[in-house]
């Protein structure tokens, strides 16, 4: 039985892109202090991305690892209630996700996620921006 409102889901679908979260702002302080530059969520590129570095044309997403189902990650549980809605639910972020990222290659940008589950450290983050971001050269 769903014991979720009808307004709580709503609440928390729209969380599913929310911004400004702790892991995205993990990131950005990581980035900066790595002297990356950066602008945040460019409406003009699919999908908003959470940072983009335009001298570098590469986009980032911070993805939460529940509501884009990191693969093989234990925060990517199934739902206890309700499943076939939520999966059907977070089986549409999935697509969405992969149409975001063709759209965004298709246009030039290297894309890069990085995962909720790493940023509780802040060298896993540098070594994500270091390896994909500055190629080595930051
Ligand atoms: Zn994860």
């Amino acid at each position: 039985m769903d014991t979720v409102s009808v307004e709580k889901r709503s609440a928390m679908m729209r969380n599913i892109r929310s911004r400004n979260t702790r892991p995205e702002l993990a990131v950005r302080r990581t980035a900066h202090r790595l002297g990356l530059r950066f602008r945040l969520h460019r409406r003009d590129l699919p999908g908003a991305p959470d940072l983009v570095f335009p001298r570098r044309k590469t986009a980032l997403f911070v993805n939460g690892c529940y509501w884009h189902r990191h693969s093989g990650c234990k925060y990517a549980y199934t739902p206890k209630s309700n499943v076939e809605f939520w999966l059907n639910k977070l089986q549409t972020n999935v697509a969405r996700d992969i149409r975001t990222r063709q759209e965004l290659e298709d246009r030039g940008w290297n894309v890069v996620v990085i995962w909720e589950c790493q940023t509780r450290e802040e060298k896993t983050i540098a070594d994500i921006l270091t390896r994909e971001v500055c190629n080595a050269a930051c």
